[in-house]
């Protein structure tokens, strides 16, 4: 375990397998629509999704253009959203997406403010449908209410760092998904 973890909450091949059955999911409800699988366009939400998007797509073996969008809302070594921020320039999304079936792929569903941002700016580039996947849901009210299509995992209402999951955008690159420790939060704001 990574020095400034607290615990594990989730090791790497637990990920691994559920991430796979979770691409199966995702494709065998587009399964349904009319005409058979159509074609996917996935929206991974940067930059906290880049390694579980990254994980995901390759377990969707059909032809698909990626189209990434670029989010904040935790800036630095805050720990509670600030407010969502969709950065147009680092985002290629298409301003008009007409016909095409969006899949937004997130890392963590928190108080939904992201999503519903995201979504919203989504809708109004005139998609065919949308659909929602995100990594971790946060076991509290707000989060377990928001509507989402898909989530690979639901946890306590902590802060977590791993497997995409930053703080003051480190951590990023630690393979299994754990509670950053007081002391490391500490450490970062001095
Ligand atoms: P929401 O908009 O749902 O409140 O929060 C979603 C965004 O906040 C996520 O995409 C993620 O970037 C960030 N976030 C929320 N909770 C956590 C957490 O526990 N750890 C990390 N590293 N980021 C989080
Ligand atoms: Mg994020």
């Amino acid at each position: 375990m990574h020095a400034d973890l607290d615990r594990v909450l989730i090791e790497a091949p637990a990920i691994a397998q559920r991430v796979a059955e979770l691409a199966r999911q995702v494709l065998d409800e587009w399964k349904d629509a009319p005409g058979g699988t159509p074609e996917i366009t996935p929206v991974p939400l940067m930059t906290g999704s880049f390694i579980f998007a990254a994980d995901l797509i390759r377990h969707m073996p059909q032809m698909m253009q990626i189209q990434l969008m670029s989010v904040s809302s935790y800036p630095g070594t805050a720990t509670t959203s600030q407010g969502v921020h969709i950065d147009r320039r680092k985002s290629n999304v298409p301003d008009d997406l007409t016909g095409r079936h969006v899949l937004v792929i997130d890392d963590i569903l928190d108080s939904g403010s992201t999503l519903r941002a995201v979504t919203e700016d989504l809708r109004s580039r005139n998609p065919e449908a949308i659909k929602t996947c995100v990594l971790l849901r946060k076991q509290r009210p707000e989060a377990m209410a928001f509507p989402v299509d898909h989530v690979a995992f639901d946890i306590p209402d902590e802060f977590v760092v791993g497997y995409g999951l930053d703080y003051n955008g480190y951590y990023r690159n630690l393979p299994d998904i754990g509670v950053l420790s007081e002391k490391a939060i500490e450490a970062h704001r001095l």
